[in-house]
């Protein structure tokens, strides 16, 4: 019998965390496909997947190569750059850090990788080139976000 406190959360069976501690956060330190991804980001760097085997890179991190199935995937730093492919205004508080309005995007990064992020710099449209910047938050690693250039 598990002690008083201690959580489990059902996940995919190659990442199935066991915290002390609830709600979970997204650090990742429970998990070891993504804890090198909130590792880098608490340095500000933008680190994404890349395959040894076939040379694409892929993120959100997984324990294996999308295009190929290998295993062989190490970290790279991204160069924090893209275009913006698709863009909203979120106007309803859903996330209790982010008052709306807001702008919400998936940004292409020039490695390939699409990241579901946010554009802080203000008015942006589709197919604007944007930088990474970092939000920081209380007690877990900053979230990469992004700003036209
Ligand atoms: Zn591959």
């Amino acid at each position: 019998m598990a002690p008083e406190g201690l959580h489990f959360r059902l996940l995919q069976l190659w990442c199935w965390p066991v915290s002390d501690t609830f709600p979970l956060s997204d650090l990742g330190a429970a998990d070891p496909t993504t804890e090198p991804f909130w590792t880098a980001c608490g340095d500000h760097r933008l680190v994404v997947q890349h395959c040894g085997a076939c040379g694409s890179h892929q993120f959100y991190p997984r324990p294996f190569c999308l295009a190929c199935e290998s295993n062989a995937l190490e970290w790279t730093e991204a160069k924090g750059t893209g275009t913006i492919y698709a863009l909203t205004t979120v106007r309803l508080a859903v996330v209790e850090d982010l008052s709306p309005p807001y702008l919400l995007a998936l940004v292409d990064l020039d490695e390939g990788p699409r990241l579901l992020t946010n554009i802080v710099s203000g008015p942006a449209r589709i197919g604007d080139r944007v930088h990474v910047d970092w939000r920081s938050r209380e007690g877990l690693p900053p979230v990469p976000v992004f700003r036209v250039t």
